[in-house]
Parts: structure tokens; C-alpha cells; sequence
């Protein structure tokens, strides 16, 4: 068998040409969705995620606004500004980029983002909607997961699912995603006892933990779809994922690359998450006004 190699970059820009089409659509009732970021300190990897995610701010045509701060700025300095977005009606969504100095309690700093501005998906609300439902904004990456799936016509019901990572950025809420849309799940971390025995049975394998060649040919289904959120750098220079991807690509049906697979779409989920946010408030206002006038 030979693999369906996924490209995350096609389906990212599929999923970008739409939300242009609906900024435009906001732009012709005057309103233009905004992305505030907020960056403290000089942390180079940081730095370039915050330059991409501007730029595909303005690729979309979301106005983005940067806030930068020294390492040394006070906790109570960057809980003003959120306070400060969180009112102001031109700002759709509010990105805190992690991580933070040592200094900064990170729960209080993202419990302050206005829930309906969470857009990296991080508030409590939104953590507890994934058990409980009523999610405003799903997390970017298993979210960009999610959108994998769905575009390359994936069943996820009925499924066994096994994800592989258990971290609150992508391997719980990815499992909770999948449970939600009624796949059977399995949860691996550093502590499962022989991963094989649990990966072997995945019709879907989900894999974010940052071990190259972690998962090997024999320990995966003939057949299975194969996605790697894993991004490694190897000593030579080269990017790398989870999985022996030139192993596997002649067992399983579909498998994503790194670089080229989940990568792009995190982004693109979070300008999702932004355009989403603006029609959202678009619409409540227009409820309202119909109300007003009808009463
Ligand atoms: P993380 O917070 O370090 O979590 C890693 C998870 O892997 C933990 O749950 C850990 O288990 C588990 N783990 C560690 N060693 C393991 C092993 N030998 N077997 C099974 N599980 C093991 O990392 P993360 O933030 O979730 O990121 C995971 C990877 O995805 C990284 O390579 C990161 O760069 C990448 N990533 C990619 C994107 C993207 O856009 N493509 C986005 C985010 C992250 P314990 O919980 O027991 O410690």
C-alpha cells in the first residue's frame, strides 16, 4: 500500500480562500475582523510565530495589532492591556503568545481574555466546553485536526482513535474533539506501559509528543490514517515529526508530512477562530437592532 500523502498547505489555503470571501462579505456591512497579539520577551521561536501569524492576519484581510513587551514587564501590565481589548469593539480575538517568563502566572492571564475573544481556545470556558459542550472557539491545532479529516473525507464515527500526547494544548483537547464526533479514544502518554499495544489498534493515529521516530511501521495498522503534529529538529538541520514517515508511508492509507501537514493549518484555525468571532458579533448586533426596532 502507498499512502495518500496529506497536504495540510492545499487544504489551508482552501480554508483561507473561504474566509477571505466572508471578510469581504463583513467588509461590505463596514466591518473588518481584529486580532490583537501580545508578545513579552525575546524568545526567537516565539518571534517567528508571532511574524507568521501577522502575516496571515493580512493575507486574509484580518487587521492585526502587536503589542510587544520587555521580558520584565509586570503580570498586572498585560492583564491591563487584555482588560483594555476585551472592551474595545474593533478587536475580535486576543492572542497571548506562550510561553511566558517565569514570572507571569499563565492561568490568570488567560482566564482574563473575554471568552468570546479567546480565540487561541485556552479560557477554562472553552477548555470545559470540549466535555461538556458549548465551546466558543476550539483549540487551533487539534482543531486544524479536525479540519484535516474532514477534508479528506475521513469517517471519524465509530473509529478507534488512539492519540498519542496528553498535553492541554493539543493531546487532551484533540481527543476530546474526536470523542465529541463519536470515535472510540484512547489517551497515550510518557507513562503508557508498551505504546504498540494501543497504537496498533488505531483506525486513526493522532501523534503530538516531540520524539522523532517515535512510531514505527510495526507498531501501526495496515491501512490506518496516520497524523503527526510533531515538529523536531534533527542535529543536521532537517524538520522532522513523531513518525518514521518513510516507513509508514507504505503501510498506512493516509499520513500527513512534516514540515507541510498540521503545521500550516494552526494558523489558519486561528484566523478561522477570528473571522468566526467578528461574523458572531455581527450578528448579535444585528439581532439586536431587529429587536430594538420591533419593540
Ligand atoms: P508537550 O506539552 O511537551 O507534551 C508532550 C506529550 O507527549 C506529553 O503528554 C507527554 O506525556 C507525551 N510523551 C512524552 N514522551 C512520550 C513517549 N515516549 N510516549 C508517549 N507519550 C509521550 O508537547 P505539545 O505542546 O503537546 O507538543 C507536542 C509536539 O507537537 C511537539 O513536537 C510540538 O512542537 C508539536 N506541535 C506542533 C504544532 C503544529 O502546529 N504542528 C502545534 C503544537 C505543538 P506526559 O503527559 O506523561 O508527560
Amino acid at each position: 500500500m502507498t499512502a495518500k500523502i496529506i497536504n495540510g498547505i492545499e487544504v489551508s489555503a482552501a480554508i483561507r480562500a473561504d474566509l477571505r470571501e466572508r471578510v469581504t462579505a463583513m467588509a461590505d456591512r463596514g466591518v473588518v475582523p481584529g486580532l490583537a497579539v501580545i508578545k513579552v520577551g525575546v524568545d526567537p521561536a516565539s518571534a517567528v510565530y508571532v511574524r507568521n501569524k501577522v502575516r496571515a492576519c493580512g493575507e486574509v484581510g484580518i487587521q492585526s495589532s502587536q503589542y510587544d513587551f520587555e521580558a520584565n514587564v509586570s503580570q498586572q501590565t498585560v492583564l491591563d492591556l487584555i482588560g483594555d481589548l476585551n472592551e474595545r469593539p474593533n478587536i475580535h480575538g486576543i492572542l497571548v503568545q506562550l510561553p511566558l517568563p517565569p514570572h507571569f502566572a499563565i492561568a490568570d492571564i488567560l482566564q482574563t481574555i473575554s471568552v468570546d475573544k479567546d480565540v487561541d481556545g485556552f479560557h477554562l470556558y472553552n477548555v470545559g466546553g470540549l466535555v461538556a459542550g458549548g465551546t466558543v472557539f476550539p483549540p487551533c491545532t487539534p482543531y486544524g485536526v479536525v479540519k484535516i479529516l474532514e477534508h479528506e473525507g475521513i469517517e471519524i464515527e465509530g473509529k478507534n482513535v488512539v492519540v498519542v500526547g496528553a498535553s492541554n494544548i493539543v493531546g487532551k483537547p484533540m481527543a476530546l474533539m474526536l470523542m465529541q464526533r463519536d470515535a472510540t479514544v484512547c489517551i497515550c502518554h510518557a507513562k503508557t506501559r508498551d505504546l504498540a499495544q494501543f497504537t496498533i489498534l488505531a483506525d486513526i493515529l493522532v501523534v503530538a509528543v516531540g520524539k522523532p521516530n517515535l512510531i514505527l511501521p510495526e507498531m501501526v495498522k495496515t491501512g490506518a490514517v496516520v497524523i503527526d503534529v510533531g515538529i523536531n529538529r534533527l542535529p543536521d538541520g532537517k524538520l522532522v515529526g513523531d513518525t518514521d514517515f518513510e516507513g509508514l508511508r507504505h503501510k498506512v492509507s493516509h499520513i500527513t508530512p512534516v514540515p507541510g501537514g498540521v503545521g500550516p493549518m494552526t494558523v489558519t484555525m486561528l484566523l478561522a477562530n477570528t473571522v468566526a468571532s467578528a461574523e458572531r458579533r455581527l450578528q448579535t448586533q444585528s439581532e439586536r437592532l431587529l429587536t430594538s426596532v420591533a419593540s
